[in-house]
């Protein structure tokens, strides 16, 4: 990260609820798509020490910190030359919902 680069606190949109975390512009224009919401499962993987709190759909509650955070690498062929890099989920700490879940191709 480069010296003085804002980071901006960010509402980021899950299937199974809401976190929010500290977001550098770009990452916030990638994830957004052009629409009004930020959406976790496009942010990929983001370090745990950018979330300050989330929401859980099931617990139907708000915790500080971050979701838990579990990934893997496939690095499964696809076809056409696309590789799934990496598979993801953010989940609650608490019951284990999914808060969101990510992918990351090679293109
Ligand atoms: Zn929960």
């Amino acid at each position: 990260m480069s010296e003085g680069e804002d980071l901006e606190e960010k509402k980021l949109l899950g299937s199974g609820g809401y976190a929010f975390a500290k977001l550098r512009e770009q990452e916030e224009i990638k994830a957004s798509l052009g629409v009004p919401h930020i959406f976790l499962g496009n942010i990929a993987r983001l370090n745990e020490d950018r979330f300050t709190k989330y929401y859980c759909n099931r617990c139907t509650k708000e915790y500080a910190g971050s979701p838990f955070i579990s990934h893997e690498n496939p690095n499964e062929e696809l076809g056409e030359d696309v590789i799934l890099i990496e598979k993801g989920e953010y989940k609650c700490r608490t019951c284990s919902n999914i808060i969101a879940q990510y992918r990351k191709f090679n293109k």
